[in-house]
């Protein structure tokens, strides 16, 4: 192979491994947004919990306030009764405080109900809050060695530049390195291939002809694909 060629390629890799470091560097913060979003299921399901047991909550006021209102409403019937001198009223106010009574026993009942449900309510909380610790761990933790993978990457992306630089410093000829770059660019990261005993340029696949081959095989001059301009080496 060509000496000047021979360093090329050496650019070439240095270069390709600068732009994959490059193209992760660029993902890690997404990766990290994404790892934060699987907390958003976990914190919509904590809030539900905390509603459903509001909810309760509310519920059970409304009774105990009706069991009060119907205590009231015993209290004030059993004024009237003692008060009251005739036979029939009496009768008749005794039977709306048994009535009422019988009311607050079915309310009686219908909080104790609530209340059997708050308790697995707020067992609900309790686990849902549970899961959202143990998945802010994962998430820490992944976003942690994210954080540390974006570290080391940057390290060694600064130290292929420092190495980029010492082999176009080695190369010198502006001119190569000019058609290297645009084809570097433009090719994808592939501006040096080889080319195969079939003739085919692994760059852009398509068959160069025998004096191209010839050419790069003798190494007279760079040779460069028909189709695509790479600079072809054997
Ligand atoms: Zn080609």
């Amino acid at each position: 192979m060509r000496e000047d060629v021979k360093q090329l390629l050496a650019l070439q890799e240095i270069d390709q491994k600068i732009r994959a470091l490059e193209a992760e560097l660029l993902r890690i913060p997404q990766l990290q947004e994404t790892a934060k979003d699987r907390l958003a299921n976990d914190t919509a399901a904590l809030a539900q919990a905390k509603a459903n047991f509001q909810a309760n909550e509310v519920e059970i006021k409304k009774v105990d306030l009706d069991i009060g209102t119907r205590r009231n409403s015993i209290e004030r019937l059993k004024n009237q009764q003692f008060e009251t001198k005739k036979n029939d009223e009496y009768t008749k106010l005794g039977q709306e405080v048994i009535r009422y009574e019988e009311m607050v026993d079915a309310l009686e009942t219908r909080e104790l109900e609530l209340m059997e449900i708050a308790d697995d309510l707020r067992g609900n909380i309790t686990a849902a809050e549970a899961a959202l610790t143990k998945t802010q761990g994962y998430v820490d933790e992944e976003i942690k060695a994210l954080e540390d993978r974006a570290t080391e990457r940057r390290k060694a992306l600064a130290e292929a530049q420092s190495l980029k630089e010492e082999r176009v410093a080695a190369i010198g000829d502006e001119e190569l390195l000019d058609t290297y770059h645009r084809l570097f660019n433009k090719r994808d990261g592939q501006a040096i291939v080889k080319v195969t005993p079939e003739r085919s340029c692994t760059s852009c696949h398509v068959q160069v002809t025998p004096a191209t081959y010839a050419l790069a095989q003798s190494g007279a001059a760079i040779a460069h694909c028909d189709n695509c301009s790479a600079i072809l080496f054997i």
